[in-house]
């Protein structure tokens, strides 16, 4: 058994079970003496994986009537281009609230197409709180928000009331806590963050909102088309649809989303309470927009970088470099993550100050 701690931003860390039925559906899946990747996608075999693995999101977040969910790829990158191409019309613009990297890339890329207009930004103090207290224009196409900021570490902890179309990228807190599907009108997650291995983008989207822009969009752009292939417009990822269902699959047998929140919520404020005690130690954001997902701090001396992470490797703790725009340290929390590594984190920690502290 492998005791390695995996706190990786993305690709993430996966359930053990799961990793293990996978890697027997790649040899023999279904026990037809097949691999899972080598029959068609439009086998009754796959075809029951993909409606599984879509009821499963339904399911798992409520989603009410009037609602489709699509399985798509290119990543949540691709999203920041097709919510434009399906949403902005010629006139109209899409409204914008800039919390980081990923937020600016979605103003990039909708800005190809029309206009854009940031609403509120946090990028003056490297995106280390949420923007709050903007208001919305409503004559907007839609508002885009990020629910939480991978890179930063912030989360929103509450939605904007929203008088026009609510676009949201959920990419890194998908299925960690409970939503109300119906206060969006359209939801985005790339599945490697928390919910599956890379290749596959999960889609919920309200189904009136669509076909309201003159443009003619490219079909593979276009959220009618694959609603009406139910995800089978093209060659679905066959692989990481599964994964992501054997996730799904795994997260429901643990109670759900309310389940896996209390446990979110119990490994956040350990770590987070450790970052406050322990003097050698200073998190990166606003301590109300602390990210349940993504915690980033820093050692107070930084000289003693090299040392801590002497410590983590030590305990067989992974993926807790930060990334290259915020220095320091992220210890990524998902789903997968077992309490027990946020402890074993925590643990390491506070040695570290006992033997390196003064
Ligand atoms: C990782 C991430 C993305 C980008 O996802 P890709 O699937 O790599 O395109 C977008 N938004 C957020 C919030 C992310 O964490």
């Amino acid at each position: 058994m492998s005791q390695v701690h995996n706190f990786s931003a993305g690709p993430c860390i996966l359930p053990q079970e799961v990793l293990k039925k996978a890697s027997e559906a790649v040899i023999n899946f279904n026990n037809l003496d097949l691999s899972l990747i080598e029959i068609s996608h439009r086998s009754v075999d796959f075809v029951a994986v993909m409606d599984k693995a879509t009821s499963l999101v339904k399911e798992l977040l409520e989603v009410p009537a009037g609602y489709s969910v699509i399985f798509l790829q290119g990543g949540a990158s691709t999203q920041f281009l097709m919510v434009a191409y399906n949403l902005l019309t010629d006139n109209g613009v899409g409204a914008y609230v800039n919390t980081g990297a990923w937020a600016s890339k979605a103003i990039k890329e909708a800005g190809i197409l029309g206009k854009v207009e940031v609403l509120a930004s946090s990028e003056d103090k490297n995106f280390t709180y949420i923007p709050k207290g903007y208001s919305i224009p409503e004559n907007a196409d839609y508002l885009h928000i990020t629910s939480n900021n991978t890179i930063f570490g912030t989360q929103l902890k509450e939605f904007p009331e929203c008088p026009v179309t609510l676009v949201c990228d959920m990419s890194s807190d998908i299925f960690s806590k409970k939503i109300n599907v119906s206060d969006f009108d359209l939801i985005y997650a790339g599945a490697q963050k928390n919910m599956g291995p890379a290749g596959v983008t999960m889609v919920i989207v309200k189904d009136e909102i669509l076909g309201k822009v003159e443009r003619t969009i490219p079909s593979m752009l276009d959220y009618r088309i694959h609603i009406k292939k139910e995800s089978m417009f093209n060659t679905p990822p066959v692989f990481s649809v599964y994964v992501s269902m054997l996730t799904l699959e795994w997260l429901k047998s643990l109670g759900g989303v309310e389940a896996i929140q209390m446990v979110n919520e119990e490994k956040a404020a350990l770590l987070y309470a450790e970052i406050d005690r322990n003097p050698m130690f200073r998190g990166v954001v606003e301590e109300q927009d602390r990210s349940a997902m993504n915690a980033t701090f820093v050692l107070e001396d930084e000289s003693m970088n090299d040392a801590f992470n002497q410590a983590l490797s030590d305990a067989r703790i992974n993926g807790l470099k930060g990334h290259r725009s915020v220095g320091g340290f992220r210890a990524s929390m998902y789903n997968a993550l077992p309490l027990e590594s946020v402890q074993v984190l925590v643990n390491t920690m506070t040695k570290f100050s006992e033997s390196h502290g003064n």
